[in-house]
């Protein structure tokens, strides 16, 4: 099945635009990433070729330093990287902690580090979950205080995307640990700068082998007043849930392009393997999984489609996109697993992309709030 490209959210524009990420993915991306995926991160001077490019924080105004797209500029790049299943440039996080910036930093915060995330200077992370408290978040143990001019922070973080090479992380931490969520507060650490900072090691994941992913140790860490963002205490909980629909339907994006390039590799596959004198594709069994595939492909896609375009509105709500994110990684998962078996032994080598898509898919149910998590939430909206 040929990938439809003309989604109900493009246009003229949007066409062009997915023509110039195309190169760029094709021709950069993908050299850059199987380097990272040797080394367990991408080349720091990457990102700042990625912002020359104009392919960072590509849905920031202009007003603030961005090339002032939308949210589908964002959408075309995810779903190019993710179709290739070439995810070491974890753009998603990165815009996520602009978001944070654009929507509740103060004009200095926003002037001060947009436009240096928008050139690749400065990477960006979100540092939320703890050893001790990933679901549960209110349950983080990472303590602010201020002292004088100064705001001093003690804790550690665990499962940082851009940990290793973010020049600026949102760091949550508790500035009141007796107010429940009142008292949680983001602090923007601009690592370069930030007496007792420290990067712990590099996890050892199963998958997604180019994106650093790393703890992070806070130790009377000090950081000027100014570093709260937007200015004010207790308001981190509500910061980040307004953002959600925005995280949720990132992750959807990624799946349903994932299943797509996996549809689209397993189909060219089928065709050209030969099994008991024919095509693979001739057996019945083939043709029913695939068909099946690319019905859930074609659902998955009308569903992400109405969500983005939602998203680019402003209208979506949490409770769909929690469903988004919780209906297109579980169907990913079930997709890639289908159309692996169809490559047999193959598959399950390194020197398919399949393989890759396969181990990368996983970790789409537990991050960005665990699928257990996006049921609790629509069922509360029941
Ligand atoms: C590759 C990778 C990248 C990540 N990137 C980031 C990042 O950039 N920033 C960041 O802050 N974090 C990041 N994370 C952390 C991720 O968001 C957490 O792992 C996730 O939220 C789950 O938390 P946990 O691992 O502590 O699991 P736990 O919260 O301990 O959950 C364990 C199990 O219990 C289930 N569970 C928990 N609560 C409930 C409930 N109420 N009802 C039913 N079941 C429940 C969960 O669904 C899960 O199955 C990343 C993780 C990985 C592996």
């Amino acid at each position: 099945m040929a990938i439809d490209l003309q989604a109900s959210w493009s246009d003229e524009d949007i066409q062009a635009w997915r023509e110039t990420v195309v190169r760029f993915v094709e021709d950069e991306v993908a050299p850059a990433d199987a380097l990272a995926r040797k080394n367990g991160h991408l080349d720091p001077a990457f990102w700042r070729r990625a912002g020359e490019l104009g392919m960072l924080c590509t849905d920031i105004p202009e007003s603030m330093g961005g090339i002032g797209g939308d949210f589908r500029h964002e959408v075309v790049l995810q779903e190019e990287m993710a179709r290739r299943g070439l995810l070491s440039l974890n753009t998603g996080v990165h815009s996520i902690a602009a978001h944070y910036l654009m929507n509740h930093g103060t004009p200095e915060q926003q002037a001060r580090f947009l436009p240096r995330m928008v050139s690749g200077e400065l990477v960006g992370a979100i540092a939320m979950t703890e050893p001790g408290a990933g679901s549960d978040l209110q349950s983080i143990r990472t303590r602010a205080r201020l002292d004088g001019d100064e705001w001093v922070l003690n804790g550690s973080k665990t499962f940082i995307s851009n940990g290793l090479l973010a020049g600026l992380i949102m760091v949550v931490a508790k500035t009141d640990p007796h107010a429940g969520a009142k008292g949680i507060s983001i602090f923007i650490v601009e690592t370069a700068q930030t007496p007792g900072f420290r990067v712990g090691r590099l996890i050892d994941k199963i998958g997604l082998h180019g994106q650093d992913t790393t703890e992070l140790f806070f130790e009377d860490m000090r950081l000027p007043r100014s570093a709260l963002l937007g200015g004010q205490e207790g308001r981190g909980f509500a910061q980040l849930m307004g953002d959600l629909p925005y995280e949720r339907t990132i992750i959807g994006v990624i799946s349903v392009a994932a299943m797509e390039g996996a549809l689209a590799a397993t189909v060219a596959y089928a065709r050209e393997r030969q099994v008991f004198g024919q095509s693979l594709m001739e057996f019945q069994n083939t043709k029913f999984k695939l068909a099946e595939i690319a019905t859930l492909v074609k659902v998955g896609r009308t569903f992400i489609d109405h969500c983005i375009t939602q998203v680019n509105d402003g209208t979506l709500d949490t409770t769909t996109a929690s469903m988004a994110k919780l209906w297109c990684s579980e169907t990913q998962a079930r997709v890639i697993d289908e159309c692996l078996q169809l490559f047999g032994g193959y598959g399950y080598t390194n020197d398919y992309m399949i393989g890759r898509m396969y181990t990368d898919a996983r970790i789409q149910r537990i991050y960005g709030g665990s699928n257990e998590i996006m049921k609790e939430v629509i069922s509360r909206a029941l």
